[in-house]
């Protein structure tokens, strides 16, 4: 009898495995463009426009005083859900050249070139495989969208720093020297980052390593630097409101879990994190997410971001 039941509970775990619905296929990363010298006259620099204030930051290490750079969006605006102004898409027709962080972060982006018509647009991001969109709450499915977030993983970002350096040389081949010093330096400063948050999250207990944020924007930081993105208010994108049985189903995951803190963002009103926090009597803690801080707030870099959210994560979970 007991032999039996012994190869029944085999026989269910063999159908379970069978059972598993398959993975979805891999995402594609996207390339770069194939770029050309722009026409620049003597002493003319070259144009170039980023989107986020992250990207922005990144490219004007790589390019220093050889680019003349404008950033889009100010400090705090949500990259999800920006609209450009008529300002932004004069900066954009009068460029050489557009960096966008790219897989789909940007939903603005096929409006502004619409109106602006013919120009070079880098997707820092070429070349990461993306990791699938993860959704919490009721509506969960797999859909086979690009997670966009991909600068919470340090590494990332010295694969942006390569594909600027590569497409500023391209624009720019006269500066191509400075651009590869400028990069080079830069890439240890990321490298010292990395090995730094490794270092940094070790003081975080493995049970205490679960992240409830405000949209799911951490999954490349949990997947590099060992934490699980459990849950989050916005279980999609700050765009999409969720409905009082998502919000009544994130409280029951984060009371389930025992998740010490709620993680709000800068870039988004943070009335529903304040709700769900207060809901479950646990801290609410304010990370930079899709914006760099204003002046004046110490979140001034991409570096700086790194290091505040860290420091705010760990101090929230350790
Ligand atoms: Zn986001």
């Amino acid at each position: 009898m007991r032999k039996l039941a012994v190869l029944l509970i085999l026989l269910l775990a063999l159908l379970g495995a069978c059972a598993r619905p398959t993975p979805p296929p891999e995402l594609e990363a996207e390339g770069l463009p194939a770029l050309s010298p722009a026409p620049l006259g003597a002493g003319e620099r070259l144009r170039g426009v980023a989107t986020t204030t992250i990207v922005g930051d990144v490219v004007a290490r790589v390019g220093g005083d050889a680019v003349q750079l404008t950033v889009l969006l100010p400090p705090g605006a949500d990259p999800h859900t920006y609209e450009p102004t008529p300002a932004d898409l004069t900066a954009v027709a009068g460029a050489h050249v557009l960096f966008v962080n790219g897989l789909g972060l940007e939903g603005f982006l096929e409006r502004t070139l619409r109106n602006v018509g013919d120009i070079p647009v880098v997707p820092v991001s070429a070349g990461i495989r993306p990791r699938p969109l993860e959704e919490h709450g009721e509506e969960s499915h797999a859909h086979g969208e690009a997670d966009p977030h991909v600068w919470l993983d340090v590494r990332n970002v010295m694969i942006w720093v390569e594909n600027i350096r590569q497409a500023l040389s391209a624009l720019d081949p006269a500066h191509a020297d400075r651009y590869a010093a400028n990069a080079a330096a830069y890439r240890a400063e990321l490298e010292a980052l990395d090995a730094w948050v490794l270092e940094q999250v070790a003081q975080v207990p493995p049970q205490n390593r679960k992240l409830v944020t405000n949209h799911p924007s951490f999954g490349y930081f949990a997947d590099r630097y060992g934490f699980e993105q459990v849950a989050a208010v916005y279980p999609i994108s700050p765009g999409a409101e969720p409905s009082a049985r998502e919000i009544a189903e994130l409280e029951e995951t984060i009371r389930r879990f025992g998740v010490p803190a709620v993680f709000a963002e800068t870039t988004v009103s943070p009335k529903l994190a304040e709700q769900v926090a207060r809901d479950t009597g646990v801290r609410l803690v304010t990370l930079y997410t899709g914006s760099l801080g204003g002046p004046g707030s110490g979140v001034e870099s991409y570096v700086d971001l790194i290091r505040y959210d860290v420091n705010a994560i760990v101090n929230a979970l350790k």
